[in-house]
């Protein structure tokens, strides 16, 4: 909490609230509905992607109605930020979390049975504890927002026990309206969503989940950490963005490579220490245009809103985590890439993974079934977007903004060489029970006289040398794309060594047909940019001075820059430069408070720009 809780004048419809407070002149797209719904006490679930607008849909609510909303979040290391930011537009906000002492919680605690909180975000776990849900009684609350919602779904990738406890809301406080919010659902996550949270009566609004502002991009996997370092250079030279890599390992290397070239990275992982880790992450929050490599134990919940790209090393485990991953760029709305690399050993060892893991038969089947996914998506000749957003539920046109939109693929028949490939397998298990790698195989079909071959006498095998109208690069695209169309598997021997599958059979014997990818030989790039992108060039210098001056004001503030003002706000003030108060206050994401605390600054940047130009 700030130390004096700022009084807001009184103002009670939502878009009174959302032009006073948030500095916005219109809702998007089914904030107005959800937010009417709510604040006339009934239940609504939200499907929205991340950057679509779910936060005001109940910071809104919690404004205009009586009480305190209480918002359930899993993510508490953000609860800071969280009330930091609201704090700056004058919202009055606070949270119970485990990282406070005594004395702050009794403030909190306090503060909300006087009636001086507008909003209060919680734990889920402190909501098991009979002293919180007594305190909630003890005061008024305005509505419940569950946070995250899809954190209640077993099925998906973020279960969180102790959501399934929060049907006691219902329960409890029968008459308090109940918003449960998520950026990541499919139709079965939907649907359990709604079971579980006892939401029988709430109205559902689902937003379409496309992002039409990130570009995702799909490449070959031949040198990553020189392909990352060119996409850096030269798309993103100066943005924020995160690379996720698959181990702890890669992480620290890449961090230091990247470092090395004179790009500003850090290490992300949860085999940091907590102190490193919180440091690191609030760097990333804090500075512009820190580039973090992580694991995925980073991200949920962070809402820094100008993350310009997300670069994947190695291929996500599923659709719902790749796209959650990447939905991580691009909140604000301005252009963003999603890029990630893949290769033959990726799918290897994704698959042995699979088969180490611990768990069940159905446990297996299920990581299988995401895997599977995933590679489809990575394999498609089509849309990325059509495939992506289909396997949300939703139908879509080609996007034309995506790699395979920009620089089509094509699709070629590849049933021959499958066969080579196959039968190679065959023959050796047949004959000498022997199995082999992708590696060793694709030497046997260029006929290599490797040492190995010698060695093994291979030479003499019928497939030996049959395959050189492919090279090497094109049998190992050959070779990740039967593995991932389930024409090939990878044995449970540990050594990534190749078997058939039952499908295998239809392609030897002719009744199927093989379509491969074709990759495209030059790759999608967009023009250089900066976050200053498309602004005429006079507001260019404004608005990287704007940025300076934000970095400043947030650094002496110790709040994220973004809590400050957004960059698409900075990008407005620079195009229009404003030269009074009232002026600036009609700009998109200027409220009275950031007005009144701000405003003399801001003109200040903007006046000393105008004496430079003349
Ligand atoms: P989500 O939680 O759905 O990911 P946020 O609530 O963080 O999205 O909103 C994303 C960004 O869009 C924020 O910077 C927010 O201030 C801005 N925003 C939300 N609603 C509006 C609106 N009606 N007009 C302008 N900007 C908005
Ligand atoms: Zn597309």
């Amino acid at each position: 909490m700030t130390d004096a809780p700022p009084t807001l004048p009184s103002v009670t419809t939502p878009s009174a609230v959302l032009e006073r407070t948030f500095g916005y002149s219109a809702f998007r797209g089914q904030q107005a509905d959800i937010i009417d719904r709510v604040v006339s006490g009934g239940d609504a679930l939200v499907l929205m992607p991340t950057g679509g607008g779910k936060s005001l849909c109940y910071q809104i609510p919690a404004l205009v109605r009586e009480g305190t909303g209480v918002v359930v979040s899993p993510l508490i290391a953000l609860m800071q930020d969280q009330v930091d930011a609201l704090g700056a537009v004058g919202v009055r906000a606070a949270f119970l979390n485990s990282t406070q002492d005594g004395q702050q919680r009794r403030d909190v605690e306090q503060a909300f049975l006087s009636g001086e909180l507008d909003l209060l975000y919680l734990a889920p776990e402190r909501l098991r504890v009979e002293s919180t849900a007594a305190l909630l009684d003890r005061g008024r609350i305005s509505l419940f927002a569950i946070d995250e919602a899809h954190c209640v779904s077993q099925w998906g990738h973020d279960f969180r026990p102790d959501y399934l406890g929060l049907s006691m809301l219902h329960e409890r406080w029968p008459d308090v309206p109940r918003i449960a919010l998520t950026a990541t659902a499919t139709p079965a996550t939907h649907r359990e969503i709604a079971q579980r949270l006892d939401l029988g009566s709430a109205e559902h609004f689902v937003s379409s989940f496309d992002r039409p502002n990130i570009q995702y991009r799909i490449e070959p996997k031949t040198e990553p950490k020189q392909q990352l370092l060119k996409l850096l250079t030269t798309e993103h030279r100066g943005d924020a963005g995160i690379v996720y890599c698959l181990s702890r390992k890669s992480v620290e290397q890449t961090a230091q490579f990247l470092v090395d070239n004179g790009i500003p990275a850090l290490p992300y992982h949860a085999g940091l220490d907590s102190g490193t880790r919180a440091r690191h992450q609030s760097r990333f929050l804090r500075e512009d245009g820190i580039v973090m490599v992580a694991t995925i134990a980073f991200g949920m919940g962070i809402d820094k809103p100008d993350v310009r790209f997300v670069a994947h090393l190695d291929l996500p485990k599923s659709v719902e985590g790749y796209y959650q991953e990447t939905g991580r760029a691009g909140r604000d709305g301005l252009p963003s890439t999603a890029w990630l690399a893949y290769g033959l050993q990726d799918v290897v060892q994704q698959r042995r993974m699979i088969q180490e893991s611990d768990g069940d038969e159905a446990h297996r089947r299920r990581l299988q079934q995401h895997l599977d996914a995933m590679l489809a998506l990575c394999e498609t000749v089509e849309c990325r977007r059509v495939q992506l957003l289909a396997y949300f539920g939703q139908a879509s046109e080609p996007c034309g903004n995506c790699d395979t939109c920009l620089t089509p693929a094509e699709s070629w028949d590849g049933t021959i060489p499958a066969q080579k490939l196959l039968s190679t397998v065959v023959r050796l298990w047949r004959e000498r029970h022997q199995r082999f790698g992708a590696g060793h195989l694709i030497d046997i079909l260029l006929g290599k006289r490797t040492p190995r071959v010698i060695e093994q006498n291979h030479v003499e095998l019928k497939t030996f040398g049959i395959g050189t109208e492919l090279s090497e690069q094109e049998w190992r695209d050959a070779v990740r794309q039967l593995l991932a169309q389930g024409l090939l598997a990878v044995a449970s021997d540990g050594y990534g060594t190749l078997v058939l599958t039952e499908a295998s059979a239809s392609v030897l014997d002719g009744s199927r047909q093989v379509r491969l990818r074709r990759d495209p030989v030059k790759q999608t790039t967009r023009a250089m940019r900066t976050t200053g992108v498309d602004l005429p060039s006079d507001a260019q210098g404004l608005f990287e001075r704007l940025r300076a001056w934000r970095a400043d004001t947030a650094r002496a503030q110790g709040v994220p820059a973004y809590v400050v003002f957004g960059d698409s706000t900075l990008r407005g003030i620079a195009v229009t430069r404003p030269s009074s108060l009232e002026e600036l206050g009609t700009i998109s994401g200027v409220g009275a408070k950031k007005l009144e605390v701000y405003g003399d600054a801001v003109l200040e940047v903007v006046g000393q720009s105008a004496v430079t130009a003349a």
